[in-house]
């Protein structure tokens, strides 16, 4: 299944459980805008490639539209659309005043120098600059982007809109960004991680934790679960897999990747395994923070955890997700467990719009509840409905979307 047929597979077996309507189902899996352009990038040597972008913006029923900008060698229209229908479903999990949009280019971002990457970033903005604004589409940093790539957004936006720092979201904290943006998305997946495990009964101190991924997402979530004594007996990246029965040095982990070009490679604190195992170890929590499609039926026989968290969007295709529920694996779906990124993006927006700094305690705390709050909804509504956490989650999300189209008269 393609990204955006297995996002609308999940949302019609959500929409299914709610009784809702063919037509109000197409109008609300239906993309209300999708854009393809052209980035002509010249690269330090001189010669010059065409590289392709997209920002599909989903819906905008609840607010103006919200999501991350990809650069990735993948990414293509299809992937964009699933992941902008899945920030729609997202933002209203955690009911922040947001649309769903995302954004992309097609290009490994290690192959650019990072003056490529500001030419890469600035000709995405002359080329949508139109589409977005702080009202309409607020972009973020997502797969290959971080803080710098959303400051040259806001200040190439500024050349042709006026300056305006809600316009991106994720930007460097010392410029118009927040304290905490850049934790918030493991710091959220570290939270309901345990929260998770809280309501299934289980301890946390001492519960071992597979984690795939040692990016930004990977590295606050191991962070997080460390200090509440997790352990963390298995990383990865893409240069490779580590385990350590005792448990992987966290900290140590952390201080080799900042001294190593944020990589893996080299890292001397366990035993090196190939990186399909990693998914595959007899652990209390499997956390994938890196791709999509990641568990699939290839592998999926071969998955042990009794409990998996979707630090990344969409790590498990829909065929392996039922084959995970037949078996009793607890999944906590994406659209919530990394919900926490866009929650904080929507503090940094509201906190650009006042021109007024919110403290690093405000913003975890503001956090912690929101997140807390959605967990709740879902996991009682799950248990009432004897349903899955995924579909209840979804169900949550589209009620609140269709809701704001009947109040707002779109349809
Ligand atoms: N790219 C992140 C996500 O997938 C964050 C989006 C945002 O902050 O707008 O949720």
């Amino acid at each position: 299944m393609k990204a955006f047929e297995a996002v609308q597979h999940y949302f019609h077996k959500a929409a299914h459980e709610l009784g809702m309507e063919s037509p109000m189902r197409k109008l609300l899996i239906t993309p209300e805008r999708e854009l393809t352009v052209q980035i002509p990038l010249r690269r330090d040597d001189g010669t010059l490639e065409t590289l392709v972008g997209y920002r599909v913006q989903h819906n905008s029923a609840r607010g103006p539209m919200k999501g991350g900008l990809r650069y990735h060698h993948e990414v293509d229209l299809d992937e964009v659309r699933g992941l902008a229908s899945l920030m729609t479903w997202k933002t209203a999990v955690v009911n922040i005043p947001y649309g769903g949009a995302k954004g992309g280019v097609t290009v490994n971002a290690r192959s650019l120098s990072k003056n490529e990457k500001e030419r890469v970033t600035r000709k995405l903005v002359d080329a949508i600059h139109q589409v977005i604004g702080p009202d309409s589409d607020i972009p973020a940093p997502d797969m290959g982007t971080g803080h710098e790539e959303m400051a040259w957004i806001m200040n190439q936006y500024a050349k042709y809109q006026g300056f305006n720092p809600g316009v991106v979201t994720g930007k460097p904290v010392e410029h118009y960004g927040i304290p905490g943006r850049e934790e918030a998305t493991g710091r959220g997946v570290g939270l309901l991680t345990l929260k998770t495990l809280g309501r299934l009964g289980r301890k946390s101190a001492g519960a071992t934790v597979a984690l795939q991924g040692f990016g930004n997402v990977g590295t606050h979530t191991a962070k997080f679960l460390s200090e509440a004594d997790c352990k963390i007996v298995a990383i990865s990246d893409q240069t490779g897999a580590w385990r350590n029965p005792k448990g992987i040095d966290i900290k140590a982990a952390l201080r080799h990747v900042n001294q190593n070009n944020g990589q893996l490679e080299g890292f001397e604190g366990g035993e090196r395994i190939p990186g399909d195992e990693l998914l595959e170890l007899g652990v209390d929590v499997l956390i994938p923070a890196a791709l999509g499609g990641v568990i699939n039926e290839s592998n999926v026989a071969q998955v042990k955890a009794p409990v998996i968290i979707e630090a990344a969007n969409a790590p498990i295709t829909p065929e392996a997700d039922e084959k995970l529920q037949e078996r009793g694996v607890i999944i906590l779906p994406d659209i919530l467990a990394n919900a926490g990124g866009v929650t904080v993006s929507y503090f940094e927006w509201a906190q650009n719009r006042q021109f007024y700094r919110w403290t690093l305690d405000r913003v975890r705390g503001e956090l912690d509840r929101t997140l807390t709050h959605a967990f709740e909804e879902v996991w009682d509504r799950s248990i009432e409905r004897t349903l899955g956490l995924r579909t209840t989650t979804f169900m949550v999300g589209i009620e609140r979307v269709a809701r704001a189209a009947e109040l707002a008269g779109v349809a």
